[in-house]
């Protein structure tokens, strides 16, 4: 019997989990990104011989099925429940009272631990889309990779709009799904508060999270959305040295933060989502997935890829595609 194929663009843990499920079900699948890796928001920095993440901090469920893929990720050694002291405005909290309790963190690389959930499929990195056409997927070099089963778009809205000039249907029914940014940094200084999480009550910065894979007194340091959107057109240096003040003046700390790396997520959260798990174009078999169809968070995006992942894998068994 011939094999379904499906092409996905996109290796972040939407595609990611559709991919992973497919081809645990006997699909040929093609994972294309345009970055060097799967992982997308749930990335990794390589720092010296250590790693640290610029993204998403937390992994957090909210109810099955992602509850026991949570706690089989455990068991697997790849996340934990995070622990520690959060330092909240001016006072030092346990997880409960920083309403964190059901937080877990990564503890290998992130973009690791995405790899591993594509199972068998594979993975075409540096490999940017430039449109998706019935069946089909253009790639930036012209090359067009076809006739697919199916054709999945995991990016993140705005960046999915321009690949959908040849799907009409699909581009309207999306409608307009807004993105707030993030500055994300990675910070280095000595002494400063004995917290592994700081939450800053505060316009320009967030939240910081001590990070441990790579030497003493490294922190991520993510901004508001305020302090992003008015540093979107910021040089790093710029963004970097404004996020350091705010920071010295926040945690009252002396020079010198060092800012090791940077990076600013233009799409970092939706403010408003499509709804449901995908959007589809049933007669050009192209759907989306996401967290601008599903909704903000890891929870909702790994669970778009695997509801679309298993509605095709029931089709496919029901003769219907
Ligand atoms: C700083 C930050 C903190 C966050 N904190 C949390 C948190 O604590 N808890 C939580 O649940 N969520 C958090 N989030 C949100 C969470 O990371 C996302 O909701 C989730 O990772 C989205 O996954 P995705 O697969 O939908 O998209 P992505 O991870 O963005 O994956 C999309 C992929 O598509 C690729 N791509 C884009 N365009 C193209 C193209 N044209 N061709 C080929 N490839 C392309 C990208 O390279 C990327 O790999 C945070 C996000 C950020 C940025």
């Amino acid at each position: 019997m011939v094999k379904p194929k499906a092409g996905i663009v996109g290796a972040g843990i939407a595609g990611a989990s559709c991919a992973g499920t497919l081809s645990g079900a006997g699909w040929d699948v093609d994972v294309f990104d345009k970055a060097r890796g799967a992982g997308g928001r749930l990335s990794t920095r390589r720092l010296g011989h250590g790693w640290a993440t610029l993204g998403t901090p937390f992994i957090s469920a909210r109810r099955d099925p992602f509850r026991s893929q949570l706690r089989e990720w455990v068991r697997k050694g790849w996340l934990e429940a995070v622990r520690g002291d959060v330092l909240q405005g001016r006072a030092t909290v346990s997880w409960a009272q920083a309403q964190m309790q059901n937080h877990y963190r990564p503890t290998i690389e992130p973009s690791q631990l995405v790899r591993r959930l594509l199972g068998e499929a594979s993975l075409h990195a540096h490999s940017p889309v430039a449109a998706l056409k019935p069946r089909t997927i253009v790639l930036a070099d012209g090359r067009e990779m076809g006739d697919y089963d199916c054709v999945i778009c995991s990016v993140p809205t705005p960046q999915a709009l321009p690949l959908l000039e040849a799907l009409p249907l699909l581009r309207e029914s999306l409608g307009e799904v807004r993105y707030r940014p993030v500055w994300s940094f990675l910070m280095r200084w000595e002494g400063g508060p004995a917290a592994h999480v700081v939450k800053f009550d505060d316009h320009l910065l967030q939240l910081a999270v001590r990070q441990t894979g790579a030497g003493p007194g490294l922190w991520a340091v993510h901004s508001s959305y305020e302090f992003a959107e008015t540093y979107l057109e910021a040089s790093v240096e710029e963004a970097s040295t404004r996020a350091a003040s705010a920071l010295m003046g926040l945690l009252g700390l002396p020079w010198p933060v060092e800012v090791e790396a940077s990076h600013l997520w233009r799409y970092a959260r939706p403010e408003t989502t499509a709804g449901g798990f995908w959007l589809s174009d049933r007669e050009n078999r192209v759907a989306l997935i996401g967290d601008g169809i599903a909704g903000v968070g890891v929870e909702r995006a790994w669970e778009s890829g695997l509801r679309l992942a298993q509605a095709l894998i029931q089709a496919r068994e029901a003769g219907t595609i």
